[in-house]
């Protein structure tokens, strides 16, 4: 994959390591700060709705379209919120872990207590980051991202290159054409388990508000 994107790749080559699954091999070069890794925020916000959704459905949102809204935002934002660490320098390291997650989870906990689903739901949607940006392609160094952190700061990375690295060059046409063939490999990927999950989500809420219409609705006949 790295050679159909050659064009857009300049810079010293920086030779390091990478593990691909449990060995260590000779890594990817790195090529400046041209392409980035991993999956564009489009496809990770579809894997937090998607692992979300197919967990957690619609949660306790009662049917309310606003609070299924607020919900379905929620998981897209946490399927992206890794990355946020470019802000301060440590990309892909300790955001990008399983250990990540568990604080997810924990904050779940603490902020929506006795509501299981949700928790296993945000923790899902923010595992989907990891997982994903592990099935990726990584072209800037450190190589892989920090897993299995705090049990070990290795940096792993499937040797799958399942998505397509990022052009950051706009300006070039190639660029383009280089991030749709990214973003369409993301959605005939990830794509089919969102829908899934929002086709599901979507079924539970009609039932919901079905219910609560039932509820509400006079008893007494007409006339
Ligand atoms: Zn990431």
């Amino acid at each position: 994959m790295l050679d159909q994107l050659q064009p857009f790749m300049q810079g010293p080559g920086d030779e390091g390591e990478i593990k691909r699954g449990s060995r260590m091999i000779p890594s990817l070069r790195r090529y400046g700060n041209q392409l980035i890794g991993m999956p564009t925020p489009i496809g990770h916000a579809l894997g937090g709705i998607a692992a979300g959704t197919l967990i957690g459905g619609a949660a306790e949102t009662d049917g309310d379209r606003s609070r299924l809204v607020r919900w379905l935002a929620l998981l897209a934002v946490l399927g992206m919120l890794p990355d946020a660490d470019f802000l301060v320098g440590a990309h892909r390291e300790a955001s990008h872990s399983v250990g990540a997650v568990l604080l997810v989870v924990g904050g779940g906990v603490l902020v929506v207590p006795r509501q299981p689903r949700i928790w296993a739901a945000t923790g899902a949607a923010y595992l989907t980051h990891v997982v994903l940006d592990w099935l990726g392609t990584d072209t800037v160094a450190p190589f892989g991202l920090m897993a299995l952190w705090p049990i070990d700061t290795a940096f792993y990375m499937s040797s799958v290159e399942l998505f397509h690295p990022v052009c950051r060059q706009y300006w070039l046409v190639g660029c383009w054409a280089s991030l749709g063939r990214a973003v369409a490999v993301e959605l005939a990927v990830i794509g089919p388990f969102a829908a899934v999950g929002l086709v599901r989500t979507g079924l539970r809420r009609r039932r919901s508000r079905d219910r609560s219409g039932d509820t509400r609705a006079p008893r007494s006949p007409r006339g």
